[in-house]
């Protein structure tokens, strides 16, 4: 369905929100289970771009083969997207992109926000997300980030702050107040940005909640009741790659924080060989061994929530893929879609061992696009990404350091996804059929039961 902002601003916000929220009849096919993946800052040709480097041919990553696609618009309450005329100059879209914080809250509630504003409406109140509705089924929930626990993908999902710039608050309210069993990533105070120990300082708390908060979870005290029973249940510290790498198997605690032994990011940061701008390869810069993949946090979280009968849902995010597309870093990108993929791989595995795809849905998709990624002498011409070959850098352009706003890909397959097909009714000249990213976070609420 089509929502021409224009026609409804300026009406209370209630009506906004159910002219937003598509209104969809199921008559069966919901989920049990449900699996979002977050490939910040994720466009069709970054993953061209990482099929042709990983491959040597496209549309070889999992989640495109066995998944339904469709294009969706990204744009926030305040943008639009307009297709007559999104392809016909080089500039539109630069224009009026989305951020993570506002378009983590759309896919997490089905509502539109600002950009920056985390678990938020436009008017500032907190919103009711898919964790939310999970928890009221007595589900376990969980957020799974490669980049801080308390960053706008995975708070947006959690918490509720106007502005994603309030870490130290936001990641305060995801440790000591919420009630998941899983909340993965990275932002370690005592690790730096290639893994090694460093003096902790104030900042360097930010991304734990405040020293408060880390003290508390040293000590095994921090977490709030998670199971309903009114007693508070504390977080088991999982910190290091062994730890995460037991938790993929047999009984695990009931519920586990997780922070890999790194500052801000996987392997995204580390030490490269040269600038890693432009000089560094998928991989030329050995991958950080201390360092968990995101398929291997994957795999840890589903083996920690799938301890409870009535099922769970779980956010999933590449965080990387946006940081190493503002850096135009093509090398670094490639290698955090690629780890997103065999995320995306672990999860299939997942189902395909422990449950079924008539109860589980698994969603692949990004937040926006970021960096403008194009083929060569992209500009004033949209030329396609070239293939060099399997090994090697394909042909690119970066035309942005920050995000567009271009229709990205999005990925469904399992329990209720031929639910998405309806909601693919407007028109893009070059992608399709698309669909809303607020239409996806709503249906997505809605099919989990
Ligand atoms: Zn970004």
């Amino acid at each position: 369905m089509h929502h021409d902002m224009s026609k409804i601003r300026g009406f209370a916000a209630i009506v906004l929100a159910a002219v937003i929220a598509p209104s969809v009849t199921l008559a069966e096919g919901g989920a049990k289970n449900v699996i979002l993946f977050i490939a910040d800052g994720l466009g069709y040709n970054h993953i061209i771009a990482t099929n042709y480097y990983q491959h040597g041919e496209d549309r070889k990553q999992v989640y495109e083969n066995g998944f339904t696609q469709y294009p969706m618009s990204t744009y926030s309450v305040r943008g639009k997207y307009e297709p007559d005329i999104a392809w016909e100059s080089f500039l539109y879209f630069k224009v009026g992109a989305s951020d993570s914080a506002g378009t983590a809250t759309t896919l997490a509630t089905g509502v539109k926000t600002l950009n920056g504003a985390i678990g938020v409406d436009q008017g500032g109140e907190p919103l009711r997300t898919i964790l939310d509705k999970a928890e009221e089924l007595e589900k376990s929930t969980g957020v799974v980030s490669s980049v801080q626990i308390g960053h706008a993908t995975p708070a947006s999902f959690v918490a509720h702050n106007k502005s994603r710039g309030n870490v130290e608050d936001i990641t305060r309210q995801m440790i000591a107040e919420s009630p998941l069993e899983v909340i993965f990533g990275a932002g370690h105070p005592e690790f730096g940005e290639s893994g090694e120990p460093v003096d902790k300082d104030d900042e360097s708390y930010r991304y734990v909640g405040g020293l408060e908060t880390w003290e508390a979870v040293r000590a095994g005290k921090a977490g709030a009741d998670a199971d309903g029973d009114g007693e508070p249940d504390p977080w088991t510290l999982v910190e290091s790659r062994a730890g995460f790498q037991q938790l993929m198997e047999g009984d695990t605690p009931k519920r586990v924080l997780g922070l890999a032994p790194i500052r801000s990011s996987l392997q995204v940061n580390r030490d490269g060989v040269d600038d890693v701008r432009e000089d560094d390869d998928p991989f030329q810069t050995p991958l950080l061994e201390t360092s968990p993949t995101l398929a291997e946090l994957t795999s840890a979280a589903l083996n920690v929530l799938d301890n409870n009968p009535n099922g769970f849902c779980v956010s999933i995010e590449g965080g990387a893929v946006d940081w190493a597309s503002h850096a135009n870093a093509a090398g670094r990108m490639i290698e955090e879609m690629i780890d997103f993929g065999a995320a995306v791989e672990a999860a299939m595995a997942w189902v395909e061992e422990n449950s079924s795809w008539d109860e589980t849905l698994i969603v692949v998709t990004g937040d926006h696009e970021c960096g403008y990624l194009m083929g060569p002498d992209a500009d004033p011409e949209h030329t396609p990404i070239v293939n060099n070959g399997k090994g090697k850098m394909p042909g690119y352009s970066w035309h942005s350091t920050s995000h567009t706003n271009q229709l990205i890909p999005l990925f469904v397959k399992g329990a209720g996804a031929e639910k998405f097909e309806a909601l693919a009714d407007e028109e893009d000249p070059v992608r399709g059929k698309y669909i809303d990213n607020a239409e996806v976070g709503a249906l997505t609420m809605e099919l989990l039961e």
